[in-house]
């Protein structure tokens, strides 16, 4: 795909077969590559842990095998609760393999969430472990449909070892033929806007990332080591450590440690790791690493980043210092990546790239209708696209309400330029609306960013009496800088050199934290909720 060409009309189609397993195509390749490293796990203390594809397929096997053993089957649904690790690329690969349908879930769940989506989707198992026990026992009274709980390490009474289940489970096992339309994945949002929705996916949509995400915008190949910093529990951790990596037959780095922006950049300097994908934020408190300078990325070619804005503070200093573009992508937990920048694509620092060659996006007002270049509206796609998930679960209003006319309509606004790139304004809900202004908060989050002394922001609406809302931004300084009413001016006037200056932060404040949902996005939803109160 070159820079300059409109990938809505490169005529690119994807077809997806009828039957597609995904641990079954990883494991006719690890038939054909036995010996290549499909997994390479690195704890927080540097010690090192590499798996043959062979291995990862014959620990998937077991798991599979074991698993059915318990009477779980093709359709069940299991939810996973474990963290990064090996065994969690073998209990997905070993469940989708049996045709069972995953429910990716993060180690950071509490009782109650585990409780809403077991019963929520009448899971039949739950696979977790010592980190997350005391939550689901807490809970298990409250949810029938759960016959199996197992658990990963030492044995604990209530709790079937999976150790034991899997060690003597028979090492051969076919995959289901499963039909691409089956439903595969039963993933839960992460909650940034409100209560968590239950998104359904099906086998073909591993098929349709690979294709495109997994190839022109991660660029993941054979011979990379690939560096995906998402847990499991979220889309994201099945878009790109477990689908690009294992599908393009890479090897998969795994940091089973806590980030650190000086951990993260030491590791990209000892091991070769040849492709990143992380958050924003991951790369953000990289970018404001005071040191960073000194850090030598040993083998990075291809750096991509998602899940919320990307500011453009992140790419001038990454391309200044280690001669990298970093990347954007735009997509969700409903569907895969939708906007990006594309290998070979000229980056437009600030935008999130282009649509995605199989995907047809707009920008479209309340009535369905494809609004000029320019002008700010609903980021919407064609409601046929193929990686597009089969509705909530349990949840025919809010599937309704995802789709207008032809469109699915993703929850956040956006504007299209002249040549075609997509311009991220904010979730429609954080939308600020100031004298009759429409304000998206990114581009005030991102020119405040680019001021040394903020380490994060979030901007929001609160109310005023005179222009219904002002833009108020809420402001983690780096080490070193303290609050004061000088730099509140210095701020305001910085973002007014930046943006149309009615957009500057009229109010200031100061905090030592962010509020976030546990895949780390900023919740300003909190922040505007708190806005409100304390004004009315
Ligand atoms: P919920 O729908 O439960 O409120 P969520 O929308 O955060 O949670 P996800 O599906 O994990 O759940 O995230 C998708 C959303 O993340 C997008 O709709 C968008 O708001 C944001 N997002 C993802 N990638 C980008 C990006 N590159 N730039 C800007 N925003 C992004
Ligand atoms: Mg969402």
């Amino acid at each position: 795909m070159a820079g300059g060409e409109d990938t809505n009309k490169t005529g690119f189609s994807l077809e997806v077969p009828e039957y597609f397993n995904f641990a079954g195509q990883v494991s006719s390749y690890a038939e054909n590559n036995p010996h290549k490293p499909a997994l390479l796990a690195v704890s927080e203390t540097g010690e090192a842990q590499s798996v043959t594809y062979h291995e990862l397929v014959n620990l998937t096997n077991r798991i599979g095998n074991g698993l059915r053993s318990l009477g779980i089957s093709r359709g069940d649904r299991v939810i996973v609760l474990v963290p990064r690790g090996i065994e969690a690329y073998g209990i997905y690969l070993g469940l989708n393999k049996i045709g069972a349908v995953i429910m990716p879930c993060s180690e950071l769940l509490r009782g109650k969430d585990i409780e809403y989506r077991a019963n929520h989707a009448g899971a039949k198992a739950l696979i977790s472990f010592a980190g997350s026990i005391k939550e689901v026992d807490e809970v298990r009274s409250n949810c029938p449909t759960i016959q199996h709980y197992i658990k990963l390490g030492e044995t604990q009474p209530g709790w079937i070892s999976f150790e034991e289940l899997v060690s003597n489970a028979p090492e051969n096992l076919d995959a289901v033929a499963t039909k691409s339309d089956e439903l595969a994945f039963l993933s839960y949002t992460s909650g940034t806007t409100g209560g968590p929705k239950g998104v359904m996916h099906v086998h073909g949509w591993p098929y349709a990332h690979l294709a495109v995400a997994a190839t022109y915008w991660l660029d993941a190949r054979e011979n990379d080591l690939v560096w995906a910093t998402a847990g499991p529990g979220w889309a994201k951790w099945v878009w790109s450590p477990f689908v690009s990596a294992l599908g393009k037959g890479a090897t998969a780095f795994v940091y089973q440690g806590k980030f650190s922006p000086e951990a993260y950049l030491k590791l990209l300097e000892q091991y070769p790791i040849s492709v990143l994908c992380a958050t924003p934020t991951e790369y953000r408190l990289m970018a404001k690493v005071s040191d960073i300078e000194n850090y030598k990325l040993r083998a990075l070619r291809s750096a991509c980043s998602a899940g919320e804005p990307l500011n453009r503070e992140v790419i001038d200093t990454f391309r200044r210092v280690f001669g990298i573009t970093v990347r954007d992508g735009y997509g969700q937990t409903e569907n895969t990546l939708l906007v990006g920048t594309f290998v070979g694509m000229e980056p437009k620092p600030g935008s999130m790239g282009r649509p995605s060659p199989v995907v047809k996006v707009a920008i479209i007002d309340e009535e369905g209708r494809e609004l000029p270049v320019g002008q700010v509206g609903d980021i919407a796609i064609d409601r046929n696209m193929v990686a597009l998930f089969k509705g909530y679960l349990n949840d025919e209003e809010r599937t309704a309400k995802a789709f207008r006319g032809d469109w699915y309509v993703t929850g956040d606004q956006g504007r299209l330029d002249e040549d075609g790139y997509i311009w991220f304004e904010g979730r429609s809900d954080d939308i600020i609306i100031s004298a009759g202004y429409t304000i998206g908060p990114f581009e005030v989050e991102d020119a405040l960013v680019k001021h040394p002394a903020v380490a994060e922001c979030a901007a929001v609406a609160s109310p005023d009496p005179d222009r219904g809302h002002v833009v108020k931004a809420f402001i983690v300084l780096k080490k070193g800088f303290e609050p004061s009413d000088g730099l509140v001016k210095e701020l305001q006037e910085h973002t007014k050199a930046l943006t149309a200056p009615y957009k500057y932060p009229r109010k200031i404040e100061f905090v030592e934290d962010l509020p976030k949902t546990t895949s780390g996005k900023i919740r300003r939803i909190e922040l505007r909720m708190k806005e409100k109160e304390v004004l009315s």
